[in-house]
């Protein structure tokens, strides 16, 4: 299990996404941010899905 903290990359968030790849995991930041942020989804750029991967940890919970 993966695991991705909104709250790694600097929003001041609860929200946690959890997935089997990181694929997974950037698809429902994506959702997240565009729903939860009002980001539009071209200002989720390479430098903002890379920091998200950077900040993506492994979780046996
Ligand atoms: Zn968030």
């Amino acid at each position: 299990m993966l695991k991705f903290k909104c709250r790694d990359v600097g929003f001041d968030c609860g929200w946690t996404a959890k997935g089997k790849t990181e694929d997974e995991i950037l698809a429902q930041c994506a959702a997240h941010a565009t729903k939860d942020h009002n980001m539009k989804p071209e200002e989720i750029t390479e430098e903002l899905k890379g920091k998200i991967k950077s900040n993506i940890h492994k979780s046996w919970f």
